[in-house]
């Protein structure tokens, strides 16, 4: 059975960055997420470690400060005791050689000028950097609707492209939205030092508790589709329901055609539906 992929944001999620530079170094510990560390990032290092249920632990951030990105996650893996991959692979031709070359507990770790991102301030977080670090880890998965099913996100920022990804494959509850008290202007200010963390952590709870009974973490399959061969009738979930198929892989690719997703929407779909409305 093939693992679940648990992937970070830094900022505002695992830690509360604001002020963490006028008060040095040894702040690290008093700005990280306790609640986060306690409810998602230990027990999945804990079962990764065991060789049970998780494949890899990720961080996507869009900071750019190489230095504090590996001081903090060097201290998560002095923390927690947990050594991922990356300290190994980081000199690869798909790690990044230009990040600093610590030991930390992530096995791969993306900042905002990796490579292979689009170059912006505020680069689209997406399911096509998690395919990357797995193709990097050399962690095998089957089609993006696979990545889906076992990658799980968190982070403050409600409309980063992953969470309509995740949602357009059928697994919205794998997008944790890490929330505090505070918001400007509506939007979540995320994890804020000293101020309880909000964050709803049913679904992780629930993960944790049917891998510790030895079950399939993610055991129901998301989205279900009936195609009835005369009729071409389909059943399909209210988000999806209205639109053509390429309409649908609009919102998850921009609009870009892409071979494997093609493959997956046939699939499900049959041939042929690509401009039917579904
Ligand atoms: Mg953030």
């Amino acid at each position: 059975m093939a693992g679940l992929i648990f992937v970070f944001d830094l900022d505002q999620t695992l830690i509360d960055s604001d002020g963490i530079f006028e008060e040095g170094q040894n702040s690290i510990y008093n700005h990280l997420n306790m609640t986060l560390l306690r409810k998602a990032l230990a027990p999945a290092a804990e079962f990764r470690d065991k060789g049970i249920a998780i494949d890899a632990i990720c961080l996507l951030t869009n900071n750019s400060s190489r230095e504090f990105v590996a001081n903090v996650s060097s201290f998560l893996y002095e923390l927690l005791q947990s050594k991922g991959r990356f300290s190994i692979i980081q000199g690869s031709p798909s790690g990044n050689s230009e990040f600093p070359e610590i030991d930390t507990i992530f096995d791969y770790i993306m900042v905002r000028q990796h490579a292979s991102r689009n170059g912006s301030e505020n680069p689209p977080k997406t399911l096509t950097d998690v395919a990357y670090m797995m193709n990097a880890l050399n962690i095998p998965f089957r089609d993006v609707a696979d990545l889906a099913r076992r990658t799980y996100f968190f982070d403050d920022n409600p409309s980063h492209k992953i969470r309509q990804q995740l949602t357009t494959f059928g697994y919205p509850t794998h997008y944790t939205l890490i929330e505090g008290p505070d918001s400007v202007r509506g939007v979540n200010k995320g994890f804020i030092k000293g101020k309880p963390d909000l964050t709803d952590y049913k679904y992780i709870d629930q993960v944790f508790r049917r891998i510790q009974r030895g079950e399939d973490p993610v055991p129901v399959a998301p989205i279900h589709v009936t195609v009835v061969p005369m009729k071409r009738s389909i059943d399909l979930p209210p988000h999806l329901r209205g639109r053509t198929v390429a309409e649908s892989m609009k919102s998850v690719y921009g609009g870009r055609r892409n071979k494997t997703y093609m493959k997956h929407l046939r699939k499900i779909y049959g041939r042929r539906l690509t401009r039917r409305r579904v």
